[in-house]
């Protein structure tokens, strides 16, 4: 295609080729006027990390996308018993609390987990490589509503673009160069993380076949199947995050760990969990890092952010993934709302701008909702530790019965919200322009 042709098509420079990124270009793409180039400051698409979790709502996004690869059994673990979450007594092991599906009636949209580079990798199949470039790393951006948007690399590169969609995660660059005063803070909990080959769990007895989160006075242990016969065991420590010697408290994310840790911190658990952590072969230390509620999300009327870079809430909820791809989406829905597939001219900055608040408007109300609750989670529990009162037996009990509550998050509609959003920009519209026409 002619060079001249491509510029008159709107391009969208996406940064990060994570969950949300891949996402987004997914969905841009599906229409043939925006052009779509990812930057990655990765040198190479690996399988890294350990498990991840989609909710009904980030499963229906992907589904709406025509992503069965990415939502099938092939890729992910879905329980037998349908229930996307069961807690159990760290001591006793019985089952004191269960998270349900509020109103979902197709297999594929039942929370299913993943390990997170099996499906990076299903997405990563839907995105035409020639677009996505590695060792690109943002080191500063510039957006202004008339001349658009510009993007400085490391290696020293400069490129323009229309819009720029920061997908760049919890570091995230984009963020950085809006609003360089944001920072995370880390919550005082470290989780230790491993993924493995399922078939090492054969040798221990009555291990449940659903994922479970057993919870007990000063930390949890999750276990889960993943797809691909993958199987994940996430334990932790929690601390005062406000004491200089507390413990793990410069841990670096995705840093390797002595397993002896784990065997220790749950060496009086009950002999299922006890048995996950002698089998498990290694660990890696992830801190939790979150921050405050941003602002605004549109800078220059012609950037923004989706993904934990719009929202760092240290995956809270096992919320991050279907969050990131719903952000993605509403992304798209809000760009097409100016700009669809049989446009011919790009539209114009007041239309970008708009554009980009519906995004902002659907999207960010919610994810402050998260944010509540995950800062006054956190204060309570650093209060907890500083304190050096821990929960009673009684009160564990009574929390786990109440369960999460979550389904306002797990099965929101995106659509529908975005819907929503719409209708009300458009009454408010017609109520000024009734306004102005009154005091004619
Ligand atoms: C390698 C990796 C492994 C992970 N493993 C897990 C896991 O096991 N469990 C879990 O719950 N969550 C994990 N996460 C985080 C999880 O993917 C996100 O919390 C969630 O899915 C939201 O996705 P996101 O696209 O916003 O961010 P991410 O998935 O984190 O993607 C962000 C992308 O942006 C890139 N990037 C960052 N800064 C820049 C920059 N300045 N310039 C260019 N590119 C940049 C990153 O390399 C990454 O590819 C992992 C993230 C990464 C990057």
């Amino acid at each position: 295609m002619a060079a001249e042709q491509k510029s008159s098509f709107l391009q969208v420079a996406i940064v990060g080729a994570g969950i949300a990124g891949l996402t987004a270009a997914i969905a841009l793409r599906q229409q043939a006027n925006i052009h779509v180039t990812l930057y990655e400051q990765a040198n190479e698409l690996t399988e890294i990390g350990a498990s991840i979790a989609l909710g009904p709502n980030g499963l229906r996004t992907l589904e709406r996308l025509g992503l069965n690869n990415a939502i099938s059994d092939e890729v992910s673990f879905r329980g037998p018993a349908n229930i996307p979450m069961i807690y159990r007594h760290w001591k006793t092991n019985e089952i004191i609390g269960k998270d349900l599906h509020d109103n979902v009636t197709e297999y594929l949209h039942r929370t299913a987990r993943y390990h997170r580079g099996h499906l990076h990798q299903a997405l990563l199949e839907n995105v035409p490589r020639e677009i996505i470039h590695l060792d690109k790393k943002l080191i500063a951006a510039k957006a202004d509503p008339q001349d658009g948007v510009v993007l400085q690399f490391l290696d020293g590169s400069v490129v323009t673009a229309d819009i720029l969609l920061g997908a760049d995660g919890l570091r995230s660059g984009v963020r950085t160069a809006f609003v360089p005063d944001f920072q995370l803070k880390w919550s005082g909990w470290t989780a230790f993380r491993a993924v493995f080959d399922t078939s090492l769990t054969d040798s221990i007895p009555d291990l449940p076949e659903d994922s479970t989160h057993w919870w007990g006075p000063d930390t949890n242990f999750f276990a889960s199947r993943l797809g691909k016969n993958t199987y994940t065991v996430v334990g932790g420590a929690h601390a005062n995050p406000d004491d200089p010697n507390a413990p793990f408290k410069d841990t670096r994310w995705d840093q390797e760990a002595s397993v002896k840790l784990l065997r220790d911190k749950y060496k009086d658990w009950n002999p299922i969990v006890k048995g996950l952590t002698e089998i498990t072969p290694d660990i890696r230390f992830y801190p939790n890092l979150s921050g405050e509620n941003l602002n605004t999300w549109v800078f220059g009327g012609r950037a923004t952010l989706v993904g934990d870079a719009a929202h760092a809430h240290g995956g809270a909820f096992a919320t991050g993934g279907s969050l990131a791809i719903d952000d993605a989406y509403a992304f798209y829905l809000s760009l097409r709302s100016v700009y669809d597939a049989t446009a011919t001219q790009k539209p114009s900055s007041s239309d970008i701008h708009q554009a980009l608040k519906l995004y902002e408007l659907t999207r960010r109300p919610h994810a402050e909702r998260l944010l509540k609750i995950v800062h006054a989670a956190n204060k309570a529990k650093a209060d907890t530790f500083a304190s050096g009162t821990l929960e009673s037996d009684e009160e564990l009990r009574a929390r786990a019965a109440k369960g999460s509550n979550t389904n306002w998050l797990h099965e929101h509609d995106v659509v529908k919200a975005f819907e929503e959003t719409l209708r009300c920009a458009s009454q408010a519209t017609a109520d000024s322009s009734d306004r102005v026409l009154a005091k004619l």
